[in-house]
């Protein structure tokens, strides 16, 4: 970094003011968390320089047994991580994994199912302005508006109705358990592949918090750097080993040329770091921490979608204290606390204004913080929220997320002055 420093001043710059930023602010975004120095190790390492077309042993490039080796490593902890016969660890995005998927699996025209993206969905799962919406007939299904859950029934009568080639279940913002054995005997019902994409609850799934959907379903898809803490980037999974080969053509040539294999072997690292006694011990605190801060939302008056969260996450409700996502958003922002604003089911508002906030703990459980540190940010949000106009309020609260902030220091290890 003082090689950088000195060569680029002005990127240099951009990262010691990012850095400072992280440090300084309660990171509740619960798609966001920060990996490990070794993880950040990997990444800025020499395997950039390489191309690797090709899977380990089957390479298009010259130079690559030491590429191999480390593809070979994430392949293979990947699938004792998640229990699966076959990864691909080569997908640059979640986005990617998943067009890889339909890539695979569905022709142009297809029919598939996944949930609205105003209830939880993500756009991969069929938006409009996707492509999984733009090349495929898409049958959306969502959550009961009297449990704001997955109404199961719902699902099986639409798959009836429609007769989708593939289903479709993992989401962005949805705080409940998901059922993968439901999910199976619809698929089966009406010949449907099932495909889980666990891009938010990968981390949760590993350490056995969350049900393992491996076992029911076709292919399952993940994110790395959500709850499962590592580099940026995309894994596809599946227990049917054939099939698998399919994913892995989907992937390369069909729609990326080389692999980052630097991001790879951050992978290789964070799924390690998975397997250990310590990343279950965090995976708990991470739900124990999400509970903490929904419980005491709840205490000072606010509604959480659904009544509450199993997982690492939770969508506030502000339609309660006629507030927006919004205004919410600003105000929180204002305070150094990170999150970001969300649709609610049945949503009145447009996706630009909404009527929710989605929080999540898995980053600030990194840094350290456990029940009673949310129980706190509980009240700093409820204070600044219904308190909008109030700048003494304001100012205290911005004081408080300082104090914790200095309480739990994020990579201090790292030297990076920010230049006056
Ligand atoms: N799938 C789900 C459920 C997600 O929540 C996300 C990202 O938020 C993705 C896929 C896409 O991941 P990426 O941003 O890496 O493309």
């Amino acid at each position: 970094l003082d090689f950088l420093a000195k060569t680029d001043p002005a990127v240099a710059n951009c990262l010691a003011k990012e850095l400072q930023r992280q440090r300084q602010h309660l990171e509740l975004i619960a798609s966001e968390n920060f990996t490990s120095p070794a993880v950040l190790a990997a990444q800025g390492s020499v395997l950039t320089n390489k191309y690797a077309e090709g899977l380990p042993g089957k390479r298009y490039y010259g130079g690559c047994e030491y590429i191999d080796d480390v593809e070979q490593l994430a392949i293979d902890r990947a699938k004792q991580l998640f229990g699966a016969a076959h990864a691909n660890v080569q997908p640059h995005s979640g986005a990617q994994a998943n067009f890889a998927v339909f890539l695979a699996l569905l022709e142009p025209g297809d029919t598939f199912m996944g949930m609205d993206l105003s209830h939880g969905g993500h756009l991969t799962h069929g938006s409009p302005v996707n492509v999984s919406g733009k090349w495929f007939k898409v049958r959306h299904y969502g959550v009961s508006p009297e449990t704001e859950q997955i109404d199961y029934e719902q699902v099986r009568e639409l798959a009836i109705k429609e007769r989708p080639k593939l289903i479709i279940c993992g989401y962005s913002a949805y705080s409940r358990i998901i059922d993968f054995a439901k999910f199976r005997s619809i698929a089966d019902e009406v010949g449907a592949y099932l495909f889980a994409d666990i891009a938010h609850i990968a981390g949760l799934v590993v350490t056995g918090y969350h049900p393992d959907p491996i076992p029911y379903c076709d292919v399952v898809t993940t994110t790395t750097h959500k709850t499962l803490r590592g580099p940026r980037g995309g894994l596809i999974l599946t227990r049917d080993v054939e099939l698998g080969k399919k994913f892995d053509k989907a992937v390369f040539p069909g729609n990326q040329g080389g692999p980052l294999e630097h991001i790879i072997a951050a992978k290789a690292v964070a799924f390690g770091e998975a397997l250990t006694p310590a990343f279950k011990e965090y995976a708990g605190h991470v739900i124990a921490n999400a509970k903490a801060l929904a419980t005491q939302l709840q205490e000072r008056g606010f509604k959480i979608v659904s009544g509450g969260t199993d997982n690492h996450l939770m969508s506030v409700d502000l339609r309660s204290i006629g507030m927006t996502g919004k205004v919410a958003d600003r105000l929180v922002s204002g305070v150094n606390i990170t999150a970001n604003k969300n649709t609610v089911p049945f949503d009145p508002e447009s996706p630009f204004v909404t009527s929710g906030l989605r929080l999540g703990s898995p980053a600030m459980t990194t840094r350290g913080m456990g029940v009673a540190e949310f129980t706190e940010i509980g009240n700093i949000i409820a204070d600044r929220l219904l308190n909008p106009d109030d700048e003494t309020v304001a100012a205290d609260c911005r004081r408080r997320v300082g104090v914790l902030c200095d309480r739990f220091p994020l990579y201090p290890h790292l030297n990076m002055p920010v230049p006056a």
